[in-house]
């Protein structure tokens, strides 16, 4: 059972949580399979090695993206691909930096209302530093927040320096996000609450067992925060 009484800051993430992204990115992803897929067996898995084979170089965002969606079919097909064919494909995943990011249905209300509450509203998000600033920007929803990090990750490591910044006890913050895996669990694991909202689609690698938690708790519309508050 969460503690409502004890939380001071709201954090939340942003891509799937605020907005929609994934979609985008899955609209780019099935261009490349559509390339590629004459010349594999699974295009997806195909991608899956060059994200997770960059990862630790390039981390997450459009920028690595865009560099793993090329390097895959220079790899599967770059023989077979004219240069016209690869131009578009990086044009099409250019066009990632300038999503609109929309606030998904209910976000712009909730957070709204909440500015009359008690608790300090922050962004915490990993990603690349300059994107993720011009979809706050885009968003509209950048008012809303008094505290804005973004990071390379979101681990405990993350988690813990967030609490430092902000000079709260992890007891005092309630992370809200669609990642099981980077807004979730990491949260949990270091004291802090959470309330996962699933968004309809996942980045294959941001897949996770799903938990069950004391301090969790799951909702499927973004204005049931109001509700459990
Ligand atoms: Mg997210």
């Amino acid at each position: 059972m969460i503690d409502f009484r004890n939380i001071r800051v709201l954090a939340f993430d942003a891509d799937d949580t605020l907005w929609d992204c994934q979609s985008h990115f899955e609209s780019v992803e099935n261009h490349l399979y559509r390339l590629i897929a004459p010349y594999c067996d699974n295009p997806a898995h195909e991608l899956f090695m060059t994200e997770s084979g960059n990862m630790a170089d390039l981390g997450y965002g459009c920028k690595a993206f865009t560099i793993s969606i090329i390097e895959t079919a220079l790899r599967v097909a770059g023989d077979h691909l004219s240069a016209e064919e690869l131009s578009d494909l990086l044009s099409d995943s250019k066009s990632l930096l300038h999503l609109p990011a929309t606030p998904l249905p209910e976000v712009k209300e909730t957070l709204q209302r909440l500015q009359a509450w008690p608790y300090r509203l922050a962004v915490f998000t990993k990603g690349e530093l300059q994107d993720q600033e011009n979809k706050l920007h885009r968003s509209g929803l950048a008012k809303y927040f008094s505290h804005v990090e973004i990071t390379s990750n979101k681990t405990e490591v993350e988690f813990q320096q967030l609490c430092e910044h902000l000079d709260i006890l992890p007891e005092h913050l309630l992370m809200i996000g669609n990642s099981l895996k980077s807004d979730i669990a990491p949260a949990l694991n270091i004291g802090a609450s959470a309330i996962h909202i699933p968004f309809h689609v996942t980045w294959q690698l941001e897949h996770s067992e799903d938990i069950e938690h004391e301090r969790l708790v799951k909702i499927t519309h973004f204005n049931e925060i109001l509700k459990l508050l």
